[in-house]
């Protein structure tokens, strides 16, 4: 095993099969860790990129299985964040000394392309990054995004198993996610993807398969938690995922693919609460705080036990400044898009 965690290390590349032993193997689990940690280091370095995180509309139009916003879920009080306020959030974000925001929302057809074009273009003349995370659109809407503004989009596969996600995704289309990754990517987007660890139904060979994705697809960011059963779902008897195995994925997702950008997820801190720091520790290299004020945090509910739903944006920045001061790095000062590595220097 420590033969190809070092192969690994030097490499950034590693089979199928060694991918599963790796995840299955206890014995190796710190030295995995520690690795992810050397190549996070030597490649992106100490800082770490702090995106400020609005979750403007927790109302949906789909129904997935695991997900508290999901249309069916009639337990849940809806909202709709407004444009003004929107773009105020979005203006105090950077008041904390956010360079990012992003956008985070259910599938909500409420905001029209033309509504987007106003909060991005508003946004945009603030002069920070912005990053979408709004679900399956067309590839005119992507465009008409990208040209108003937006930087990048967060979009996760959420697992690679084509029939588990149809599965768990009802009236969603698997291929039809591809092609709004792979639209993403011809548009110029800096295009982040991830996974849910722990799904019911879900393999360590899926997650292996998972892994080569996001280096087949070469993504620009990975974010990657474990995935926690929500009473309010059908997966409500499910049995969630683990802390550690979602850390090992991610280890792994930084030992081949080094020069991307990999945040330390919420979800991780919703299992552990040092999840963040240890992330941090384990590859790991941004963070993406809640900048959502009042009751809408609370309401923007995806899975129970989330972080810091009674806290304020200014608590929350002061927070994971102190965590990350505290483990010797630093707040990066700039907007942290992907600093790539020619195919020589990896
Ligand atoms: N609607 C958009 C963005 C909001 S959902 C989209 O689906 O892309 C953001 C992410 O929350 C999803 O991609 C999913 O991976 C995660 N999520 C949803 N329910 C979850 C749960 N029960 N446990 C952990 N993560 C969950
Ligand atoms: Fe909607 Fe996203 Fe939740 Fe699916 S995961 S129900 S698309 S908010």
């Amino acid at each position: 095993m420590q033969a190809v965690l070092k192969h690994a290390e030097s490499t950034h590349q590693l089979q199928k099969q060694d991918i599963v032993r790796l995840l299955e193997d206890e014995a190796t689990a710190a030295d995995l860790f520690a690795a992810a940690d050397r190549v996070r280091a030597a490649y992106v370095g100490n800082e770490v990129h702090l995106r400020g995180l609005i979750e403007f509309s927790n109302t949906c139009k789909q129904n997935c299985l695991y997900c508290g916003l999901r249309r069916d879920n009639k337990k849940i009080t809806r909202y709709r964040l407004m444009p003004d306020m929107i773009v105020e959030l979005a203006r105090k974000a950077q008041t904390y000394g956010y360079k990012t925001v992003v956008l985070q929302s259910g599938e909500d057809p409420y905001y029209s392309l033309a509504m987007m074009q106003e909060i991005l273009l508003r946004i945009k003349t603030l002069g920070l990054a912005i990053t979408l995370s709004i679900g399956e659109k067309t590839r005119e809407e992507y465009q008409a995004y990208r040209e108003a503004g937006a930087d990048r989009y967060l979009l996760r596969i959420e697992t690679t198993d084509q029939a588990l996600y149809e599965q768990l995704n009802p009236g969603m289309n698997f291929l039809n996610r591809l092609r709004c990754l792979q639209d993403l990517k011809e548009l110029g987007y800096e295009v982040g993807t991830g996974i849910m660890v722990g799904l019911p139904g879900q393999s360590l060979e899926s997650l292996a398969q998972d892994i080569l994705f996001f280096k087949a697809i070469n993504a620009d960011m990975i974010g990657l938690g474990p995935f926690i059963s929500n009473p309010d779902t059908p997966l409500k008897a499910a049995g969630g995922g683990e802390f550690s195995l979602a850390l090992k994925v991610m280890a792994i997702t930084r030992l081949l693919l080094p020069d991307s950008n990999i945040p330390a997820t919420t979800a991780m801190e919703a299992l552990n609460k040092q999840g963040r720091t240890i992330a941090l520790q384990s590859g790991a290299n941004v963070v993406m705080p809640n900048v959502t004020e009042g009751e809408y945090r609370e309401l923007y509910m995806l899975y129970p036990g989330k972080i810091c739903i009674n806290d304020t944006p200014a608590h929350c920045r002061q927070c994971i400044g102190g965590k990350i001061a505290a483990i010797g790095r630093s707040v990066a000062q700039h907007a942290g898009f992907r600093n790539r590595k020619s195919p020589e220097q990896l």
